[in-house]
């Protein structure tokens, strides 16, 4: 894989990185973009570790070693053999490629106090955005500053109006925090999923299009999963994301001490959530959740039992035996979880109060 030197093009006030990938499987040219429309050119640090980043994974499965036109981070270089040994670990499709710049470069560190979080209106991105606010983060270095919201993830580029909708209300949301937003746009899934799973890749997208930004010394990326949970092969690590820091920017994986039920009982104290949380990836539908997937019950489960159900807008409120029950269909004709109530029951281990005792009770009529 030959990763060209990414040309910088400035378009109706948004800035456009781009650079032209050559991979030696089918001698062919590809174009991958990072867009930013709301920075002026001084925010923007045109790298290319940002393109190495995001395509390391690719090229190992590819088993290309990947040229670089350009020099890289001696930071980043060093620990990327460490993230290769580890997904190659995990996943034996992969293997260990050699990266060749033409050489390396320290870029200037940005002096500015505070952090960006990559945020997509989710339990993990409001519960790390409420972490780093001055009253639970002390440390001045660490408080939030921006939040990070990138189209063409869960939210495909042709999807723009649900993209439009959510951009507007994180967008307020984030103002009456003094916290800025910033928005990404990138052309990745759709030239480079075919290779490998996205949910192997998408980490390494999201730190790879932040290193171009010349805001804040740090990225943080919401933990998806728990310390427990890191057994199983997942893009995003806290293991593997911070190796994908570089001298002027620190990536960190923060939230992997906290369940998914410790953080819903967080971030369900700060009504801003209620017009706001967005967990479902199944059928993007502006800030609405479809309220049939996995993700959505075992979301409104939790909320359910801590009695928070009913103010949250982006939801609907159903009783908890509605939820028990969809569950139990989903999980049956799936046919993957032996324990349906698999999450739920890490919930209630967690939260062993009289209410969650009643729905423990609700549940065992559809057991
Ligand atoms: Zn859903």
């Amino acid at each position: 894989m030959i990763i060209k030197k990414p040309t910088i093009n400035t378009k109706n006030k948004s800035i456009r990185l781009e650079s032209e990938i050559s991979l030696e499987k089918d001698k062919e040219n590809l174009r991958l973009y990072f867009e930013y429309p709301n920075v002026n050119i001084k925010q923007i640090i045109p790298t290319m570790d940002s393109f190495l980043v995001s395509l390391l994974l690719v090229a190992m499965k590819l088993g290309e070693d990947i040229k670089l036109d350009g020099n890289i981070s001696p930071k980043l270089s060093y620990n990327l053999n460490t993230y290769q040994q580890y997904f190659k670990n995990f996943l034996n499709e992969l293997k260990i490629i050699n990266i060749l710049p033409m050489g390396y470069e320290i870029k200037k560190p940005h002096p500015t106090k505070g952090s960006m979080c990559s945020f997509s209106g989710g339990v993990d991105s409001f519960y790390s955005f409420f972490s780093h606010l001055p009253k639970n983060q002390k440390n001045l270095f660490y408080q939030i500053r921006y939040i990070y919201f990138i189209r063409g993830f869960d939210i495909g580029n042709n999807n723009k109006s649900s993209f439009d909708i959510c951009k507007n209300s994180y967008n307020k949301f984030a103002k009456n925090y003094d916290v800025k937003f910033i928005e990404a746009k990138t052309n990745f899934r759709e030239v480079f999923e075919n290779i490998l799973s996205w949910e192997i890749l998408h980490a390494s997208v999201l730190a790879g299009s932040a290193l171009n930004l010349n805001l804040t010394k740090s990225f943080i990326i919401p933990s998806s999963h728990k310390f427990d949970y890191s057994k199983s092969i997942w893009g995003s690590q806290q293991v593997t994301d911070f190796l994908l820091s570089t001298e002027y920017k620190e990536i960190i994986h923060h939230g992997a001490d906290k369940s998914r039920a410790d953080k819903i009982n967080f971030i369900s104290s700060y009504p801003e959530t209620y017009n706001n949380l967005r967990v479902c990836w199944e059928k993007i539908n502006g800030l609405n959740n479809c309220c049939e997937c996995e993700k959505c019950l075992r979301t409104m489960s939790i909320l359910k039992m801590i009695n928070k159900l009913k103010h949250y807008k982006t939801f609907k409120n159903y009783s908890i035996e509605a939820i028990f029950k969809k569950l139990k269909t989903l999980h049956s004709s799936s046919g993957k979880a032996k324990n349906p109530y698999e999450n739920v029951d890490l919930m209630i281990k967690e939260y062993y109060t009289k209410d969650i005792n009643d729905f423990k009770n609700n549940r065992n009529k559809y057991n």
